[in-house]
């Protein structure tokens, strides 16, 4: 496998795989690779000839005040993780690489991005389309894979990619978990053992709010109660937002069509994500 630190050497390798005739999967990452990451990275070997992962702590996606200096990072790790997954590249940049210290040229969500996550994070997802809008000009690939995890993000980069007509095709993918339910996240190595026991309240209200809306519950009103009180039952959880909305992100009493449950909860300090939709 590749390792690559440049913007040239990645323009060089994929230019190379092109002229052999292959195809190109990229899977953006911030590295601390798990299991999540690796279903990701499967898909694309599956489905592309060649996979190149990016690994970037991304700095323009953090507030001052919130955990880029703390981000758990171990590139050998990683490698190893990637070669037994079968990636063939590995895009793994300095900060100065990717961005010009004189940068004025920015990818700027619009509402998709002001609700949910980016009402606590309102810089978030003008740093994630950036960085991404960046890779997919490196990197030109075929296929982009990005986890349901991260379900705002996702229909972001899905929107990003139709309003500027990147010539890139997104890819969803389910989200992982650990064997008790916990959405696996490299934030969850922040967790001591009675938080980790307390994260549970996640994936528990998960469970709770699609059991209801299987049993045929339509107000996302009833099932948001429900699930927000699950979680109020944990000392250690503090709610962020738990929310019901249409895939424009916008907020729905009822359940028509697509519908995203989502949810942010602080354990501790640590602030976990997680959601299901319902079809
Ligand atoms: P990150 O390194 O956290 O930026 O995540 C990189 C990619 O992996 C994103 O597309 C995430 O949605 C995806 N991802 C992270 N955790 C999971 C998970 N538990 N299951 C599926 N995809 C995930």
């Amino acid at each position: 496998m590749k390792i690559l630190t440049t913007v040239k050497e990645v323009r060089e390798y994929v230019k190379n795989a092109r002229m052999a005739g292959k195809t190109v999967g990229l899977v953006p990452t911030m590295g601390y690779l798990h299991e999540g990451h690796a279903s990701l990275v499967k898909k694309s070997v599956a489905e592309c000839d060649v996979t190149v992962v990016s690994i970037f702590v991304n700095p323009t996606q953090f507030a001052p005040n919130e955990d880029f200096d703390a981000y758990p990072r171990d590139l050998e790790r990683d490698v190893k993780l990637l070669t037994e997954c079968g990636a063939d590249c590995v895009f793994h940049p300095e900060a100065d690489e990717m961005y010009f210290p004189d940068a004025t040229t920015t990818i700027v969500p619009d509402v998709l991005s002001k609700n949910l996550c980016g009402k606590t994070r309102p810089i978030h997802f003008g740093g994630v389309c950036t960085v991404v809008g960046k890779l997919f000009n490196i990197v030109t690939p075929d296929k982009a894979f990005f986890g349901q995890k991260d379900a705002q993000q996702l229909a972001i980069i899905k929107r990003m990619v139709r309003d500027l007509n990147f010539g890139v095709e997104i890819v969803g993918c389910p989200i992982i978990r650990e064997e008790d339910g916990l959405a696996k996240s490299s934030r969850n190595t922040y967790l001591n053992p009675d938080e980790r026991k307390a994260a549970l309240c996640l994936s528990q209200a998960v469970k709770l709010g699609r059991e209801m809306v299987l049993a045929g519950e339509k107000s996302t009103k009833v099932i948001l109660d429900k699930m927000i009180k699950h979680i109020e039952k944990e000392p250690l959880a503090k709610i962020d937002y738990v929310q019901a909305v249409d895939m424009s992100m916008q907020d729905v009493d009822t359940i028509c069509g697509e519908t995203l449950f989502a949810m942010a909860v602080y354990i501790g300090k640590t602030r976990l994500i997680d959601n299901f939709i319902i079809d």
